[in-house]
């Protein structure tokens, strides 16, 4: 199966560093790409997707789940599509604790954005605690069963799902090949469940936090994962490049 990476740049560079992030990654984008990749760039860069490699997306990290109206400060899934966005990060855990984004929230968006056609990356995860207190399976139960309330088997193909344990997020501490196969069952025992056997098998599921290049290996060879959500390496375009290429040049 194609892997599919996912760059979220947070709230990091201006877009004279953008634009010197596109110039150095399309430079170097191995000619064997056989990934999907996508950049999720802050608003402010959204226009200057239009100079990547036509091989990358661009993708949003957020998005308000109604089409217009009285919301200042807001974006809509029609301004990201005119921008030529492809991808929305929904759920993400920073926005769910700093902008106290609920499930019922999150799925919200989740209709509007596929609704604008728009390829969803929803983000799942427990906190520290939560997994001290053996609580994993139910936070992800949760999550994923609020997330994809009223959503249809076939509109399914329009969501990637990114495992990403609160605090392994920008900490420098990487899950273990055995939680997050057990999270990666989890989450096919839900869909399974919620819908079918060939929706779970067909399901895109990701890892996130504190993937690097040196992690990125054997976190990719686990049992389901399909391709990695990546923060903080992103941001160096050379990261970036070495993750997505050890894929392009073995095809799994
Ligand atoms: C993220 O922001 O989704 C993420 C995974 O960040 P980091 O790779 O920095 O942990």
């Amino acid at each position: 199966m194609k892997k599919i990476f996912v760059a979220n740049f947070k709230m990091n560079k201006t877009n004279p560093e953008v634009l010197d992030y596109i110039q150095e990654l399309n430079n170097h984008l191995p000619e064997s790409l056989s990934s999907d990749v996508c950049l999720c760039l802050p608003y402010t860069s959204l226009c200057l997707g239009k100079f990547l490699d036509e091989r990358i997306a661009v993708g949003a990290q957020n998005m308000h789940e109604e089409d217009f109206g009285p919301f200042t400060g807001e974006i809509s899934a029609d301004m990201l599509c005119c921008l030529g966005v492809k991808y929305v990060i929904i759920g993400h855990s920073e926005r769910r604790k700093y902008f106290n984004e609920t499930n019922e929230k999150i799925n919200k968006k989740i209709k509007t954005a596929l609704r604008h056609g728009l390829k969803v990356v929803l983000c799942v995860g427990e906190t520290k605690v939560q997994r001290n207190s053996k609580r994993t399976t139910e936070i992800l139960s949760q999550q994923i069963e609020s997330a994809l309330s009223g959503i249809f088997e076939n509109e399914l193909k329009g969501i990637i799902i990114a495992y990403e344990p609160v605090w392994a997020i920008g900490t420098g501490k990487v899950a273990s090949s055995e939680d997050i196969e057990e999270a990666v069952k989890t989450i096919r025992k839900l869909i399974s469940s919620h819908y079918s056997k060939q929706a779970a098998q067909d399901q895109k599921i990701l890892y996130g936090g504190s993937l690097t290049s040196g992690t990125a290996k054997s976190i990719l060879k686990i049992d389901g994962i399909c391709g990695a959500l990546v923060g903080g390496a992103s941001l160096d375009p050379n990261e970036l490049i070495k993750i997505i290429s050890w894929f392009s040049l073995k095809v799994i």
